[in-house]
């Protein structure tokens, strides 16, 4: 089948050098330059839209794009039709209508000069124009009031991503819904809010770009702190309900341009003084969105440019939680029937309680639950390189408070907005105010004894993949000779979002020591409650969804 597909711009002007005469195409007719493929075969085209067969053509796999100017170039060519002993060079001056199409049009000749060599990058092309209706839209030598998309033809995005993943995570994004929930989270969204408007020193007169706009509530904030511009960078459909908030609220919006399209594609106009973004998943590095952020920094970002957030921190605890431990048990015990409707199903239940144990639990518990002091793994945003979140490796060393059983790691982060006024952390701790991330908890179905004072020793490694997501490998060690691994995909977690159990709060125990639970004492008798125990033995086989 024949693959077929082209790329136009229209010129000021286009005109032949040659050694006799110089003949133009301008403007009396519109004068386009058309990228086409056929089968592989790839052509740069200079001619008047209405002509059909003049004009000047090139082989941009074989030709030269030089600039002359801001808004001239030229692209010399071996003249296709001399032979190889009279072979003469070609050149036409390219004439643009202004610096943002001369810059488009030479991404565009690099695009098409270096990956469109075969019917397979033709089709992938193809299919990269269709995921980015901008590009077919706005490349047409259009001006480009809101920013372009540019780049390579696969982006560090695309080769990163599945594109299955990329089409649902940007469909869930698209959705309104999705952003009330988030925007709906008072702690995260009232935190930025307090950040920005705390710190306003830093954002008045500058330039800023929110990485991931959203709704544009963040590139809202900017403006209202009084940033110079805000260019909001947001790849989903989200990115036109974005405009139209932003256009609702003119006072600010008047200094907010929204770029649709992905980080690692879009060009700005201009380099930025400080970036905001909520880049944050489960567990922190969910959705891989912290590397689109670091690219975002090395793309856009001024030297010393300020990152808010600046840093984000994973802190993980060894738990006991015998009423989890045994509902997520209890899930498999479905395989263990022999006669159901006369199917023996004890052939996949070894699978399925695997299956079950490779699920982390998001939910939001009780921080007394924990058995020992958390230890911290520090991402430091304005440092860190991108390839060091594809693999992140956290040794983990703990003394256990109590003697308990330990059913797991219970995982939670942080973020820090280090303003030049205040400084503010946005935390999902357990015990302090619940937000949407919730906790999550890594459960193991070999759980450990150990005493107290026992040392619980291990490693938590997480690989990124291709879904947005991690693959965590856990190992604890623990108790006499005792060690107990699982595999977990952060992409699957088993969404339980049980409220915090009820407790009373013992007269030793104050309210505000909940929001740094990794620092709170654990007490035996809460852990060891035999009533309790039992009680969620007997429940166990409930769902708290
Ligand atoms: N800043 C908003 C939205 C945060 S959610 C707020 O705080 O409410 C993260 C947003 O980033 C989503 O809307 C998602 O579509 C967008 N996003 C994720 N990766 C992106 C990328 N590579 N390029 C552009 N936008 C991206």
């Amino acid at each position: 089948m024949e693959q077929k597909h082209k790329q136009e711009f229209a010129l000021a002007s286009a005109t032949e050098l040659s050694s006799s005469s110089a003949s133009a195409l301008t403007q009396s007719s519109p004068v386009f330059a058309r990228f086409s493929a056929r089968n592989g075969l790839v052509e740069l085209r200079f001619s008047e839209q209405s002509e059909a067969i003049g004009g000047y053509n090139v082989d941009p796999c074989t030709a030269q794009l030089l600039k002359l100017g801001p808004v001239q170039s030229v692209c010399i060519s071996k003249d296709s039709d001399t032979n190889e002993e009279k072979s003469y060079s070609r050149g036409i001056t390219i004439q643009f209508r202004d610096e943002e199409e001369s810059r488009a049009f030479h991404c565009a000749f690099e695009q098409w000069k270096t990956e469109v060599k075969d019917q397979d990058a033709v089709v992938r092309f193809a299919v990269y124009l269709f995921s980015n209706p901008l590009l077919l839209v706005c490349f047409p030598g259009t001006h480009l009031p809101n920013g372009d998309v540019s780049g390579s033809l696969k982006s560090k995005f695309d080769d990163k991503v599945e594109p299955s993943s990329a089409k649902m995570y940007f469909h869930y994004y698209g959705q309104l819904l999705h952003q009330q929930n988030m925007l709906q989270d008072y702690v995260r969204t009232g935190t930025y809010y307090a950040a920005v408007i705390e710190n306003r020193a830093d954002f008045i007169g500058r330039v800023v770009v929110d990485v991931g706009a959203g709704s544009g509530i963040l590139s809202l904030f900017a403006a209202q702190a009084g940033a110079k511009h805000v260019y909001a960078v947001e790849a989903s459909e989200m990115a036109e309900y974005a405009r139209k908030l932003i256009a609702g609220n003119p006072s600010l919006g008047e200094r907010i341009t929204v770029i649709k399209g992905k980080v690692e594609e879009v060009e700005l106009p201009e380099k930025a003084d400080i970036l905001i973004s909520e880049p944050m998943g489960t567990l922190l590095v969910n959705e891989r969105m912290l590397e689109t952020y670091v690219i975002a920094r090395d793309r856009f970002l001024v030297p010393m440019g300020k990152m808010f957030p600046s840093v984000g921190r994973i802190h993980m605890a060894p738990f006991s939680d015998e009423y989890l431990f045994v509902e997520i048990a209890n899930k498999a015990l479905f395989w263990q029937q022999q006669n159901y409707y006369g199917v023996d199903l004890t052939p996949l239940y070894g699978s399925a309680f695997h299956g079950y144990f490779s699920q982390p639990v998001v939910d939001a518990f009780d921080p007394r639950l924990l058995v020992a002091p958390a230890v911290s793994h520090v991402i430091d945003f304005k440092k860190t390189k991108e390839e060091n979140l594809y693999e992140i490796d956290i040794p983990l060393k703990f003394i256990s408070s109590v003697g308990t059983r330990v059913h797991g790691l219970a995982c939670w982060f942080d973020v820090l907005f280090d303003g030049s006024t205040v400084q503010r952390w946005l935390t999902t701790a357990p015990g302090a105010p619940t937000t949407h991330w919730y906790q999550l908890r890594c459960v193991l179905s070999q759980p450990l004894y150990v005493m107290a004072g026992q040392e619980i020793t291990g490693q938590l490694r997480m690989i990124a993949h291709s879904a947005q997501s991690y693959t965590i490998y856990l190992t604890l060690s623990g108790g006499i000779l005792q060690t107990s691994s699982c595999k977990l995909d952060l992409k699957e977690p088993y969404y339980r979002m049980s409220q915090p159990q009820p407790y009373v709060l013992t007269q030793d125990q104050q309210p505000h020591q909940l929001m740094h639970s990794q620092d709170i004492p654990i007490q035996a008798d809460d852990l060891e409650e035999p009533e309790l125990i039992q009680l969620q033995s007997q429940c166990s086989g409930a769902q708290l969804q």
